[in-house]
């Protein structure tokens, strides 16, 4: 079980849906992302018409099913929530699709991951409100359409890339979601510890934000932990000392890695003298999935810069090797 995982974990589920902002203004961080969709939502409003549809993507725990619940809110529209995987046959869409009311968000998480027979009917759903189905089969089969009430998409995937292009051109409104500040991060465990009702140091929650990643989802995982310790050392405010004394036992250290980035990390360095290797190399040396590398575990150490992308593969960089300790080889 790991700890600084972006992704959704069993742990999680009690405390996610207290934690979840409910408007755009309670929602931190993502100014630009927030200020489009405010726009695109008072205009749809104004209109009286169902919100185009939205891809929102980005790596995992930083609030894309958050928002895509606030789309609804601020909408003033019921939520409907299914994922990808989930949906195994066109029949399953359309018994959802043709349950919606006129307006209502559809939230569709892992969207990349639907069955290519489930995509093509979302085609025309998306497009023109209806629903193009086959009845029976063989000579007596029959083609049926169905009108829908006009709906909002809301898609969610890691990265936009791995959608089909007829997919992809299908959303009006394609919004990024990006690793947040220390600052919008110290905010949320400021706010998370306001729903435990705890009280967190300023410094505390500053170092609690510092290494979780970038990912709200990390930072509330982490503080439920410290809060664990600190109510058993009968502390009536998460202190510093405990903050830090609690991540390292949890063995995250100071920039949020643990064992699987240093196992990523060391590999290259050792294995690899620091590339740069292939990603199917690197998957295989340290026992992951290239996908789950390339999704989860990458993508924060690109954006800090531990790593770096090159035509030839991953390598690491010095600001890596001084984090280890180590030298690197060409200085
Ligand atoms: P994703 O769908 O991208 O994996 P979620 O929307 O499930 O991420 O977010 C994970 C958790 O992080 C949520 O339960 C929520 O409490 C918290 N969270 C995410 N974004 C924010 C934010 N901008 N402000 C406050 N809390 C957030």
């Amino acid at each position: 079980d790991r700890m600084v995982t972006g992704e959704w974990q069993q742990e999680d589920s009690a405390a996610e849906l207290s934690l979840r902002p409910t408007t755009l203004n309670q929602y931190i961080g993502q100014q630009n992302v927030k200020e489009n969709l405010r726009i695109f939502i008072q205009a749809a409003k104004m209109r009286d018409e169902a919100l185009d549809h939205v891809l929102l993507y980005g790596p995992p725990g930083l609030g894309k099913t958050t928002m895509a619940s606030i789309i609804a809110n601020e909408m003033g529209v019921q939520f409907r929530s299914t994922s990808g995987p989930a949906i195994e046959r066109s029949g399953d869409l359309a018994a959802i699709l043709s349950s919606l009311e006129p307006g209502d968000v559809l939230f569709i998480d892992e969207v990349h991951r639907l069955p290519k027979s489930v995509e093509e009917i979302l085609y025309p759903a998306m497009e023109d409100f209806f629903l193009d189905i086959v009845i029976g089969s063989g000579p007596s089969a029959r083609s049926v359409q169905i009108d829908l009430p006009p709906f909002t998409l809301v898609g969610a995937t890691t990265r936009a890339g791995l959608l089909t292009a007829p997919l992809r051109d299908r959303f009006g409104v394609m919004s990024r979601l990006e690793f947040y500040g220390i600052e919008a991060l110290c905010d949320i465990v400021e706010r998370t510890s306001d729903i435990f009702a705890t009280t967190i140091t300023h410094e505390a929650a500053i170092e609690v934000a510092r290494r979780s990643r970038g990912t709200p989802r990390i930072a509330n995982r982490l503080l439920k932990r410290i809060r664990d310790i600190s109510q058993v050392r009968g502390e009536d405010e998460i202190s510093l000392q405990t903050t830090e004394e609690a991540l390292d036992m949890l063995q995250v250290d100071r920039e949020g890695l643990d064992y699987i980035d240093h196992k990523l990390l060391t590999s290259i360095m050792d294995s690899f003298q620091g590339g740069p290797v292939g990603l199917d190399a690197i998957a295989a040396t340290i026992g992951e999935e290239p996908q789950t590398i390339e999704d989860v575990y990458e993508p924060y150490l690109l954006q800090v810069g531990f790593i770096q992308r090159t035509p030839r593969g991953r390598v690491v960089t010095a600001k890596a090797c001084r984090h280890f300790g180590r030298e690197l080889k060409d200085e």
